[in-house]
């Protein structure tokens, strides 16, 4: 071992015996600070929990809450072996700053939410504009700004015209949420006379690099549409099904189409992991489940989990070999449940391998050896007193509204 870091010029040597090196995985659609609220309301209709749930404790978020949260999120991707992701929630300036002192790669955008308003709109300009800025002068060259149009039922036509333009100028991935419910569709179809697809294009958004997650209710011609403008189409299985979406996203048919298909695990409040292993084999479980066993190969996702998801965010990555960065993951073979090898893929994406990550490297600075995090007690003490925090303080404003009512 000492040996060969000496013909290396290695400054740090980690034994790998027993291990497979992999490239870091590629996480293309979370909300990471969603942490906060893992298991926070489980098992309800998606409109009751958003409403009674989710939005009125995001009402409550602090930017130290974002912080801790977005910590906690990077700190059990860098334990299930994820080294970059695609991220839209709030504050972004500060997400950005949390993804950058985890060590990991990160494409940050603040969601877009104007709703018709030209208020809201104005203060989401504000916001992702000191986003854009913020990143723009960050060291280190790991995180990246995007702009976050929600959706196309939250954000008003002016909305994705000014958004348009300012990932023009600044040559930014526009990151939203597409086609994630039959509603959606309707709605739009209903308001505009298109799909959600179509009204993006009619609105030139797919003139630019377009990250779409979800796109579980989509006609033939939106995944013609999405194919010829290459969209990128991020698959959120577990998200999907457990929120009951009743959609599968078309996967062979948009990879034929030409649109390239990834991977994402959506927030930890509808998943609720960030284990991009369990996505892996999730995707490909909800594939096959139409009657086709052959849909979704295990393969296909590891490679959507790594190259195709770096390039899908513009990062490098996603590739083990000389001249690539070193984004490096050692998954152990030696374990019960890795055991035996037949097929070494196969037992990355189908038996449970984030348990079996052991280090992971991103930009050749090691975040995790022998399963170790420097930070860990820290980062997980920090984020699970903000999260209590977070929810005695909506609460504590429920019953004062209740109260003032009665
Ligand atoms: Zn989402």
């Amino acid at each position: 071992m000492a040996e060969l870091g000496k013909a290396h010029d290695a400054d740090k040597v980690i034994d790998g015996a027993g291990c497979v090196a992999i490239p870091g995985l590629v996480n293309c659609h979370t909300h990471a600070a969603m942490t906060l609220l893992r298991g926070y309301g489980d098992d309800m209709a998606l409109r009751d929990w958003l409403a009674g749930r989710i939005w009125p404790a995001e009402a409550k978020l602090t930017r130290d809450d974002v912080y801790w949260g977005t910590r906690l999120a990077c700190l059990e991707m860098v334990k299930t072996g994820t080294t970059a992701f695609a991220d839209m929630y709030f504050f972004g300036p500060v997400m950005a700053d949390a993804a950058n002192d985890s060590g990991l790669r990160a494409v940050v955008c603040e969601g877009f939410i104007d709703l018709g308003s030209d208020e809201r709109r104005e203060a989401n300009i504000k916001s992702t504009e000191e986003t854009t800025r913020h990143v723009r002068c960050m060291r280190g060259g790991r995180v990246h700004a995007s702009v976050g149009p929600h959706a196309v039922y939250t954000v008003s036509e002016k909305g994705w015209q000014w958004l348009c333009e300012h990932a023009k100028e600044h040559d930014l991935l526009v990151h939203t949420h597409l086609s994630e419910t039959a509603q959606e569709v309707s709605d739009c179809r209903a308001a505009h006379g298109v799909s959600p697809p179509g009204l993006l294009d009619r609105l030139g958004v797919l003139d630019r690099r377009v990250l779409a997650a979800h796109c579980a209710h989509l006609s033939a011609e939106d995944i013609a549409l999405m194919g010829r403008r290459r969209v990128a189409a991020c698959h959120n299985p577990v998200s999907n099904m457990k929120l009951g979406g009743a959609g599968v996203m078309p996967w062979a048919e948009l990879s034929a189409a030409g649109a390239p298909c990834v991977l994402g695990t959506d927030g930890a409040a509808s998943n609720n992991t960030l284990d991009m292993f369990e996505t892996m084999k999730s995707a490909a479980l909800l594939q096959k489940f139409s009657g086709d066993p052959t849909r979704l190969p295990a393969r296909d996702a590891l490679e959507a989990a790594t190259a195709r998801g770096a390039a899908a965010l513009g990062l490098p990555g996603g590739r083990i070999a000389e001249g690539q960065v070193a984004d490096v993951v050692l998954v152990d073979l030696g374990r019960a449940g890795m055991q035996p090898v037949h097929d070494v893929v196969s037992n990355l994406v189908y038996a449970g391998a984030g348990r079996a990550v052991v280090a992971t490297v991103c930009a050749g600075k090691v975040l995790m050896e022998g399963g170790a995090v420097p930070d860990e007690r820290e980062v997980v003490k920090r984020a699970s007193a903000a999260a209590m925090d977070l929810v005695r303080r909506r609460e504590d404003a429920a019953a004062a509204a209740a109260g003032a009512k009665g």
